[in-house]
This record gives C-alpha cells, sequence and structure tokens, in this order.
C-alpha cells in the first residue's frame, strides 16, 4: 500500500489528477474510482496505455505494471492527497456554501480577488467529494488565494470537506428550500450548511455573514472574527458593505456603501438576488486590501455562463434563461423579479419541475403555482412530471423537447420570458 507522503511526492512531479477516463493526457495521475456505473480499477492498465504515469487504484486486476499504486480506498485516497497538499500552502482558504448562489458568488468572490491576488478556484460547479479535492490538488504553489465552492445535500457533508479543505475563512450565502429531501427539513439544511460556520468558530477562522437573514445570528454565535454585509443601513450589526438596489429591469444596478464612501455598481447579472452575491464580492474584495475601483470594475465586467441568469434576446422575444437549475427558493425570487418588472411586454412563464423534494414536492409545486396566479402572465407552460397534477389549468408538457415544439409551432413574438428549472428537466432546450 502506498502511503500519503509517497504518493505526494509523485504528485510534486505528476500534478496533474484525473478522474475521468475520458480526460486522461500525459503524465497525469489517473485514480480509478467507482461510481454506480462504472469501477475506475478495471481502467487502470487502459490509463496508463493512453499516457498516465501511474494509477491508483484500490482493486490489483493485473499487478504486472509497477506504475498501478495500490491504496486501501481511492475515493479516501484522492481526499487525503488533497488535505496534505492544501497543508503546504500557506494561504487564506475561502469556503463558499448554502442553498443557492454559490457558484455566482464563487465567481464574483474569484473576480475581484483574481484582480490582485494569483486566485485558485472551484472550476464550474465541481463542489463535491470529488470535485472539492481536485479543486484543491489543482492549486499551484504560487496561489496566494483559493476560493472553493462546496455543495451539499446532506447533514455531515460539509462538516466531512473541511476537514481536508481546512478553510481560514468562510460564506454561507443562504439557507433556503433545496435539497429538503436530503436535509428533511429547513432546520436540517441550517444544520448541514452551518457545519462551515462550526469548523470557522472551532478553529478560529473568519465568517462573512449577511445581516438581512436572522438565522445566521443562532449559527454564527460561536464565532469570534465576524464581518457583516446587506441591505439594510439600519442594521442592529455593523455592516461593512451596504448595498441598494438602484434597478433589475432587467439588469442589476446597486448603490454600494463602502467604507465610508458610495458608487454605482453596475453588473450583468440579471434578478434581484444577484444582490447578495455582488455584496459578498465586494466584502471579500475589500477584506482583501483590493480597492473600491478594482472591486466596481471586476463586478461590472463578470458575466454568467452556462444559462445561470442569462439575458438573451433571439427570434424576437427577451429571455431570461435561467436553467441551470431550480428550488422553491430560487424559483420564487425569479418569478416575483419577472412578475414585478416593468416591461410593457407581455411575459410569459417557461416553469421546469423542481427535483429532490421528497415528500414536500407536490405541496412545494403547489405554492408555486398559487404566486404565479398573483401575476399577470400571458401563458404559464409548465414541464416534468411533477407538474403534471396541474396541468388542466396551465399549459403542460412532459419534456423540454415537446415544449420546443410546440413554442416553434406558436411563431410568437414580442414577449418577456423566464426560462427555469432544475438541471434534469433540461429548460434550456425550450429556446435554444
Ligand atoms: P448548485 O447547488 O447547483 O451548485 P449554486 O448554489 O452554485 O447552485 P448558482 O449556480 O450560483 O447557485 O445559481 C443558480 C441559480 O440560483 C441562479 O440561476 C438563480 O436562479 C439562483 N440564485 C443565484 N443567487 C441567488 C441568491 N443569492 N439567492 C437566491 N437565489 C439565487
Ligand atoms: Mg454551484
Amino acid at each position: 500500500m502506498i502511503s500519503i507522503e509517497a504518493l505526494y511526492n509523485i504528485y510534486l512531479k505528476h500534478p496533474k489528477v484525473v478522474t475521468d477516463t475520458r480526460k486522461i493526457e500525459k503524465g497525469c495521475l489517473f485514480f480509478a474510482l467507482k461510481g454506480p456505473n462504472f469501477n475506475g480499477n478495471d481502467f487502470a492498465l487502459k490509463a496508463l496505455e493512453a499516457g498516465a504515469a501511474f494509477s491508483i487504484v484500490d482493486e490489483v486486476k493485473d499487478n504486472s505494471d509497477e506504475r498501478v499504486l495500490l491504496c486501501s480506498d481511492v475515493l479516501s485516497t484522492l481526499q487525503a492527497l488533497a488535505g496534505y497538499h492544501r497543508n503546504q500552502l500557506n494561504i487564506p482558504v475561502i469556503a463558499i456554501t448554502g442553498s443557492n448562489g454559490k457558484t455566482t458568488t464563487k465567481e464574483l468572490v474569484h473576480a475581484v480577488l483574481s484582480s490582485r491576488f494569483k486566485t485558485a478556484t472551484t472550476e464550474g460547479n465541481l463542489n463535491n467529494h470529488i470535485g472539492i479535492p481536485l479543486t484543491l490538488l489543482k492549486i499551484k504553489p504560487d496561489a496566494e488565494i483559493a476560493v472553493v465552492e462546496m455543495g451539499a445535500n446532506h447533514i455531515g457533508e460539509i462538516a466531512g470537506y473541511c476537514v481536508y479543505t481546512r478553510p481560514t475563512h468562510g460564506l454561507i450565502t443562504n439557507c433556503g428550500k433545496a435539497h429538503l429531501e436530503g436535509f428533511g427539513s429547513i432546520e436540517g439544511v441550517r444544520k448541514g450548511k452551518g457545519e462551515l460556520f462550526d469548523y470557522l468558530a472551532a478553529n478560529n477562522g473568519t465568517a462573512f455573514i449577511c445581516s438581512d437573514f436572522d438565522y445566521f445570528q443562532a449559527m454564527s454565535a460561536a464565532i469570534q472574527k465576524k464581518h457583516y454585509y446587506g441591505t439594510n443601513p439600519e442594521s442592529a450589526f455593523q455592516n461593512d458593505v451596504v448595498g441598494k438596489t438602484i434597478a433589475s429591469e432587467p439588469l442589476l444596478e446597486v448603490e454600494i456603501a463602502l467604507a465610508g464612501k458610495t458608487y454605482k455598481q453596475d453588473t450583468q447579472l440579471v434578478g434581484s438576488y444577484n444582490i447578495y452575491n455582488v455584496l459578498a464580492a465586494t466584502i471579500f474584495g475589500n477584506y482583501f486590501g483590493v480597492t473600491a475601483e478594482a472591486i466596481r470594475t471586476s463586478v461590472s465586467e463578470y458575466t454568467p455562463s452556462n444559462s445561470r441568469s442569462q439575458l438573451l434576446e433571439k427570434d424576437g422575444n427577451t429571455i431570461v434563461l435561467d436553467a441551470y437549475n431550480a428550488n422553491p427558493s430560487s424559483m420564487e425570487l425569479a418569478i416575483k423579479n419577472i412578475g414585478n418588472l416593468k416591461t410593457g411586454k407581455p411575459k410569459i412563464l417557461f416553469l421546469g419541475s423542481m427535483k429532490e423534494l421528497g415528500a414536500e414536492s407536490e405541496k412545494e409545486h403547489q405554492a408555486l403555482l398559487d404566486l404565479v396566479k398573483t401575476f399577470d402572465f400571458k401563458n404559464v407552460v409548465l414541464v416534468g412530471a411533477e407538474f403534471e397534477p396541474f396541468k388542466e389549468a396551465f399549459t403542460y408538457f412532459t419534456s423540454s423537447e415537446e415544449a420546443a415544439r410546440w413554442w416553434k409551432a406558436q411563431n410568437d413574438t414580442g414577449n418577456y420570458m423566464l426560462v427555469k428549472g432544475s438541471r434534469g428537466t433540461q429548460m434550456e432546450k425550450v429556446i435554444l
């Protein structure tokens, strides 16, 4: 069995770590993970043939090649190696978790910090038990700061990530109704996400807290080093940064009050909830000594990708494409956002169903449609099995492909549309 120290010496010479056989490249280390449908151990030799320097396995299929390294468990070895690497780095490591807005916040924080530091960060949405170790192992020795996104859908997960990530600074975007199936309840969500604050409390870490959300008070009670941001200038907490929405029709503009001065922050972001993501980036920038001017430029230039709150013009319609994911909290905000918009154009909703809600599922879908009815929409198109019980009252399709065929045939232009649903519903297909 290979020790972590020995593996780390190999890693230093071969810092490219790969777990996906399709991404093997010359000189990489291949970690032979097991998934529900595959066993990476079966690919250990093929990975070497494809150019990998070593394959790390926990089952020996053929011991004829000494570049196959045996460990007790590939996943925990990957995590331990990531932890070992992290321990060599004497830099601030920022962890970002929460129900909604993690990736957007992480990218904004990265944009701001990159204007001053060599900043390592999570690629895309690689925020789980495999993505986090891979993110840590990508941090180069010359990095000056790291920003790590942590996703979780059950209790104990974030605590586990903190063991090897050892964040020095942390932020929980919010605790909402997401992944209720795994967390059981909103209290479960707070406990689960709160594991980041528990870690910071126990390790003299620094927390960045949104003072708008009362639930953070109890969650952060044991933390010594706290910085607040929010939208309430009268807040009982001393906010380092206060934001006020100037416009969100559709692009968000915020007035920022920072260090006794105010300035106008333009953004390329759709959705009023993004004010929190912008404030988070601002408070981190300020804390780490980025000038207000550099913060302002970095935030204003950031453009979201990957169907996350993108604003598009297509076939004569204005479209807010927010099809990356959905849960009751983010759906509610997105619907209120378009519902309250003064555009003059007829508005259409394309809503894909929300997954992973367990026993709450039908109730939550019903609540969403009750909210929809309080606004004036020209049409409401529902997609996915979870919406089936409501198909009499709305336009309903089982899949986004069906909805796309129907929408094409309508030849309808001049509308303002919101397209949003859980990843599994692939709502982007309706309009792309
Ligand atoms: P995931 O759990 O998939 O990693 P995430 O937490 O990283 O999601 P983002 O990818 O940043 O979140 O944003 C996904 C969607 O969540 C956005 O398109 C938007 O609808 C909503 N959202 C983003 N920021 C916020 C926020 N601060 N509050 C509420 N909803 C938000
Ligand atoms: Mg994310």
